[in-house]
C-alpha cells in the first residue's frame, strides 16, 4: 500500500523529541504491584527474589544500552535509567524511548521470573506484570543529582516505614490497622525506636539492599551504596 492515497494518514503522527543536550531519565514502575505482590505472596516487607528479579531485568537493559546509560537506580517495583545528555538513541523520540525501554524491561522480567522464583511460584497468564513508563528531561547535572537523591531518600523513607509496619504485624501480632495507627505521625527516630524496643529489630542491621536500593553502573555492576555520599563519583565525567 506504499504511496497509496491512504498514506496521508501518516501525517497525523507526531514525533515528540526530548530537547537536545539535556539528560533523559526513563522511569518504569510496576502497575498495581500492591496487588501483584499479594497475589504471588511476596514476603513482606521485602521479597528478595522480587528485588533480584527487578535488578537482573534492569541490568540486562543497562547492558543492552550501555553506551547510552550513565547509571540506573531501583527500589521496590520501580527503576530509573539515566541517559547521557548527548545520547542520540532513537533520535531522542519520547514515544520510542518510553515504549522500548518498558517493553524490553517487561520481557526480561517475565523471561527471568522462573530463575528467581524457581518452581515455588509460577506466573499465571491472568496475572502478568505490567509496567508504566515515563521519560523526563532534565536540564543539568545538578538537577540529575537531585533526582537520584530524591529516589534514594524515598527508598529509605519507604523501607523504614515498611520494616516498622511489618515488624509490628509479624513480631508484635498487631493488625494492619493497629500498626498503621501506631506509626501515624512518627518521625524516623521514633520508628527506629519502635523497631528496636518493640520488635527487637536494629534497623542498622537490615540488609543494605533493602535500606539503600540498587544502583547499576555502566559496567552492569549492581551496588547497594549510599548514593548521596557517592553522587559526585557516580557522575564523574558526565
Ligand atoms: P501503581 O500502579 O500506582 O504504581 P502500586 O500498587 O504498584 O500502584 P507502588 O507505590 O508502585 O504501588 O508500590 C509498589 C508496591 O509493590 C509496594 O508498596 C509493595 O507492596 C509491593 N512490592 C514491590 N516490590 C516488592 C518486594 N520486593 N517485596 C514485597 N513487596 C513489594
Ligand atoms: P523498526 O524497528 O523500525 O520497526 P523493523 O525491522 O521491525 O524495524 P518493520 O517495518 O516494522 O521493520 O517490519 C517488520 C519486519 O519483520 C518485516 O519486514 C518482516 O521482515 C518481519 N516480519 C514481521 N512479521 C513477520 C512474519 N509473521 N513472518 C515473517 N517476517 C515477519
Ligand atoms: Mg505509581
Ligand atoms: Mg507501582
Ligand atoms: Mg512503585
Ligand atoms: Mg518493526
Amino acid at each position: 500500500m506504499a504511496n497509496s492515497r491512504f498514506e496521508y494518514v501518516k501525517e497525523f503522527e507526531t514525533h515528540m523529541r526530548v530537547l537536545p543536550e539535556t539528560y533523559i531519565v526513563i522511569r518504569i514502575d510496576g502497575k498495581n504491584f500492591h496487588e501483584f505482590s499479594d497475589y504471588y505472596q511476596f514476603q513482606k516487607p521485602n521479597d528478595i527474589r522480587a528485588i533480584n528479579l527487578m535488578n537482573a531485568s534492569a541490568k540486562n537493559l543497562v547492558l543492552k544500552y550501555k553506551s547510552e546509560i550513565i547509571c540506573a537506580y531501583g527500589e521496590s517495583d520501580e527503576y530509573s535509567f539515566i541517559l547521557r545528555k548527548d545520547t542520540q538513541l532513537y533520535n531522542r523520540r519520547i514515544d520510542k524511548l518510553t515504549s522500548l525501554f518498558v517493553s524490553y524491561f517487561t520481557s526480561q522480567y517475565i523471561f527471568l521470573w522462573d530463575k528467581f522464583f524457581e518452581n515455588e511460584v509460577k506466573l499465571d497468564y491472568k496475572h502478568l506484570p505490567m509496567f508504566d513508563s515515563r521519560c523526563v528531561n532534565y536540564p543539568n547535572l545538578d538537577v540529575i543529582k537531585d533526582y537520584l537523591t530524591w529516589r534514594f531518600v524515598d527508598t529509605h523513607i519507604n523501607n523504614l516505614y515498611n520494616t516498622a509496619f511489618w515488624g509490628l504485624i509479624l513480631k508484635c501480632g498487631m493488625s494492619n490497622r493497629e500498626a498503621q495507627e501506631k506509626l501515624s505521625g512518627t518521625l524516623s527516630k521514633d520508628k527506629n525506636e519502635i523497631l528496636f524496643k518493640e520488635c527487637g529489630i536494629n534497623y542498622n542491621d537490615e540488609p543494605e539492599i533493602f535500606k539503600k536500593g540498587s544502583l547499576i553502573n555502566k559496567k552492569g555492576e549492581i551496588l547497594h551504596i549510599d548514593v548521596v555520599k557517592s553522587i559526585n563519583e557516580i557522575f564523574k565525567g558526565f
